[in-house]
């Protein structure tokens, strides 16, 4: 079946996307007949891939004007945050974040940020383990080791990354389209603009750090979202971005059902190598490109789904859906860049 015909019959209008957004070679089909298992949006839906810049695209793709509409109630940035786990990964997580962060951060902040004598010293003992370490500090998106100015997360979604930050110190400024998001956002007194980098009007050379967690694969033109904010950047500032790796072992254990593809609200996927070519591209200076085990606890969850689905055969589509839904975040790898400004 035609991908693009069959989205816009169903009131979603495309346009052809074949060339490559990086050098313009046209790009290879790599993954067709996709549908969004997680919202339901209409359509079937399919990935290029350019095997010289290692970047995999939709395409066709929704016109600009559809985006608002491919994310529904239903999409998870919409509501509220559950309250930090008090047991498990959060634990282990909060824990260890109480000793890598530095003193000076936790100044002002709640008990449950700072942690008390005995906290901190479990925390030490587990933050000898790399990985865990790794963990703790991506829910500070690695700049547990910078001293806390004026910050800006875009696409901020429920506001819970910023209300933490705000904990340890950090002037926080969010950015989101999302109408729904954006309330919820500012229902927890946080300083939010509904808007896209592009269109937000914030003073130049201002933040000391700009972060954008699940944001990149989500835009039209990423490397214009790259500029705009290199642009807020002070002259040391560190932009840092986490995106799904179109490299990691998720992506080639479940193929075309890794949840990474996200259609067709993902517009792009990224490489290591892709996602630096566009951070240069950006004009940005690349300092670290590496991948993490954040999300690897959620792991052990998805594996039970799989190995219940496996002693239950045929599974239902809904067991399939809710599987590969979750499978989203199998996902040992992601990228991290960090950038200075210019
Ligand atoms: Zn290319």
């Amino acid at each position: 079946m035609n991908p693009s015909a069959l989205a816009r019959d169903q009131g979603i209008s495309v346009l052809p996307a074949a060339a490559c957004y990086l050098c313009g070679s046209r790009g290879r089909r790599t993954h067709a007949g996709l549908r969004d298992v997680w919202l339901g949006v209409p359509g079937e839906w399919s990935f290029r891939h350019c095997r010289r810049c290692r970047l995999a695209w939709l395409d066709p793709r929704p016109e600009r004007g559809e985006l608002p509409s491919l994310y529904r109630d239903g999409y998870y940035t919409h509501a509220p945050s559950p309250e930090p786990q008090r047991r498990g990964a959060g634990t282990v997580r909060r824990l260890v974040r109480t000793a890598t962060l530095p003193p000076e951060s936790g100044r002002g902040a709640r008990a449950d940020v700072e942690g008390g004598a005995v906290e901190r010293l479990l925390g030490r003992a587990l933050a000898r383990s790399r990985a865990l370490k790794d963990v703790a500090n991506g829910s500070v998106m690695w700049i547990h080791d910078v001293e806390p100015g004026k910050l800006l997360d875009v696409g901020c979604g429920d506001g819970s990354f910023l209300a933490l930050m705000r904990d340890l110190g950090w002037d926080v400024w969010g950015l989101e389209p999302d109408p729904l998001a954006a309330r919820v956002a500012l229902q927890r007194g946080l300083r939010v603009i509904r808007a896209t980098i592009e269109e937000a009007q914030l003073p130049g050379e201002s933040f000391g750090a700009v972060t954008m967690s699940h944001v990149i694969e989500h835009v039209p033109d990423p490397i214009e979202a790259l500029r705009a904010s290199g642009r807020l950047l002070r002259r040391d500032g560190l932009l840092v971005i986490v995106t799904p790796n179109a490299a990691s072992i998720g992506r080639y254990w479940f193929g075309h059902r890794w949840n990474g593809w996200e259609v067709p609200r993902h517009l792009f996927l990224f490489t290591p190598r892709s996602l630096r070519a566009c951070a240069t591209r950006a004009g940005l200076e690349v300092t670290d490109l590496r991948t993490t085990a954040r999300s690897a606890f959620r792991m052990l969850p998805n594996v039970r789904a799989h190995v219940r689905l496996l002693s239950r055969w045929p599974p239902t589509s809904w067991a399939w859906s809710g599987c590969f839904s979750g499978s989203t975040w199998l996902e040992p790898a992601h990228p991290v860049a960090r950038q200075p400004a210019r």
